[in-house]
């Protein structure tokens, strides 16, 4: 055996884990670094200068060495792009050389790389790892259901616009408008359409795919994506302590871009009957037009619902002035951000009215909360579909023929969830994927084999 391979089988292998810098890229691969991290694998994080000197870890639940490389706005991050289009092109353009620089520091220093994980949204990556002969692992932090749709409009299968239904192997049948929002009203994005269904165009080169969802949850679709790649389903990625509670303090993802008020909910949810709350949040990235605000605002305020709602500061002006004025706290809190899994996992919480971004999702999922589904653009539009009518832990909410959901709709649905009756069936298999979300990442279970597979492949040992 050469001296360099008995090298390599000796030393605990070393991979960078590069998300696409937003809230919901970042989480689900600081959790896959934590897992790597405890089977023996060094780990480091990659991000932009502007997150990292802006928000670094805020707990000690996060041990991963983390190096940041510029994006091409290290002043101010994505917010200070023109345009998505010219962020997406400059953080290409400035992003593969900064990683090229960042790989060429680190093996100056003597450190050896093994693998790239990176993010599906940032293909570029893969390309600068080639270029170091180092393998690559694409990153995809949507469902597989919603992979496999952009794979099928990569591939020229569906067309664009789509016709009245969309077919694709491991789904039912989608109606148009189920379909992702870059496929069903492809226009307005042109650089996240591009991103999205781009995200197959070099992956042939690619060593791994993985994939965060579990394997009971997507079954057909990840068989049938299993065939074409080297898929590793390892998700879903909550907080160990949330699920099989094998990563002792692993409580909380570690890396937030946004200031909680987290003594503020918790106190406030402490003096609410169990499940007496609706939870309600859009995410870290969606922006609500007022009228749409207007109508969650005076939806929520029933004499029958407690409510805790986020809404980012920069959508606050968007609140009804009266709302505001009225001073809700008792029935209603509303804050800039919260700790979502403390907060779901809250006894007093009973519904989660959500956007359905992926990690809301498998975190509604992985705590056993039901869910109201009020998605807004991009994967939202399908993964509520999968929610109500393939998962069944909630229902998806109308909105009317100028996309507003009315007031009247969102509580009658919130009303069905919370009540004991008519909400029993979306909680009994919220409990039941729970469970099967907490076999997947324990001991043995479906993820955990994938990463395992994953770390004896790094370590030469299989
Ligand atoms: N989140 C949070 N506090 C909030 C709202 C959201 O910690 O007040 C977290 C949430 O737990 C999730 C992430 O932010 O992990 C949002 O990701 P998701 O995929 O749900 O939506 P996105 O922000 O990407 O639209």
């Amino acid at each position: 055996m050469a001296d360099q391979q008995r090298n390599k089988i000796n030393k605990s292998p070393h991979v960078l884990l590069f998300p696409y810098p937003a809230q919901g890229h970042i989480n689900p691969i600081i959790q896959f670094a934590k897992r790597l991290l405890s089977k023996g694998v060094k780990t480091t994080l990659v991000t932009t200068i502007y997150i990292f000197n802006t928000n670094l870890p805020h707990n000690n639940t996060i041990s991963i060495n983390i190096q940041p490389i510029s994006d091409g706005f290290d002043e101010g991050g994505y917010t200070s792009a023109d345009s998505s289009e010219s962020y997406l092109k400059t953080f290409k353009e400035v992003g593969s050389k900064s990683l090229a620089d960042l790989i060429k520091k680190l093996q100056s220093e003597g450190d050896t790389i093994d693998a790239i994980v990176y993010d599906s949204f940032v293909t570029w990556a893969l390309d600068v790892a080639m270029e170091f002969g180092i393998d690559g692992g694409a990153f995809f932090t949507q469902a597989c259901g919603v992979n496999n749709i952009y794979y099928h409009v990569y591939k020229g299968l569906i067309s664009l616009p789509p016709g009245p239904t969309v077919s694709v192997p491991g789904l039912p049948r989608l109606e148009w408008w189920e379909t992702p929002s870059f496929v069903h009203n492809c226009g307005p994005y042109p650089g996240w359409s591009e991103t999205v269904f781009g995200q197959f165009s070099n992956i042939g080169h690619a060593r791994w795919v993985f994939t965060n969802s579990f394997y009971q949850l997507e079954k057909e679709v990840i068989e049938w994506m299993g065939k074409m790649w080297k898929l590793k389903v390892i998700g879903p990625t909550l907080p160990s302590m949330y699920l099989d509670k094998r990563l002792e303090n692993d409580t909380d993802y570690g890396l937030s871009l946004f200031n909680a008020n987290h003594d503020e909910c918790m106190n406030w949810l402490n003096n609410k009957p169990k499940k007496s709350v609706v939870y309600v949040s859009f995410g870290s990235a969606v922006k609500l037009g007022s009228e749409q605000m207007e109508e969650i605002a005076w939806g929520l305020n029933d004499k029958d619902v407690n409510f805790l709602w986020v809404v980012r500061d920069k959508e606050k002006e968007k609140l009804p002035k009266d709302f505001v004025d009225r001073k809700i706290t008792g029935k209603g809190l509303v804050v800039a951000w919260c700790r979502q899994l403390e907060v779901l996992s809250h006894e007093s919480v009973g519904c989660f009215v959500t956007h359905c971004g992926f990690n809301s999702t498998l975190e509604a999922i992985g705590l056993g909360v039901p869910v109201v589904a009020m998605p807004q653009w991009t994967d939202q539009t399908t993964t509520a579909k999968f929610l109500d009518d393939i998962w069944g832990v909630g229902v998806r909410v109308k909105a009317d023929e100028t996309g507003i959901v009315r007031r009247d709709n969102l509580l009658s649905c919130v009303k069905k969830i919370m009540d004991r009756e008519s909400g029993e069936v979306a909680r009994m298999n919220a409990a039941k994927w729970r469970e099967l979300a907490r076999v997947a990442v324990d001991i043995g279970g479906s993820s955990d084999n994938d990463i395992n597979e994953f770390v004896c492949e790094l370590k030469h040992e299989c």
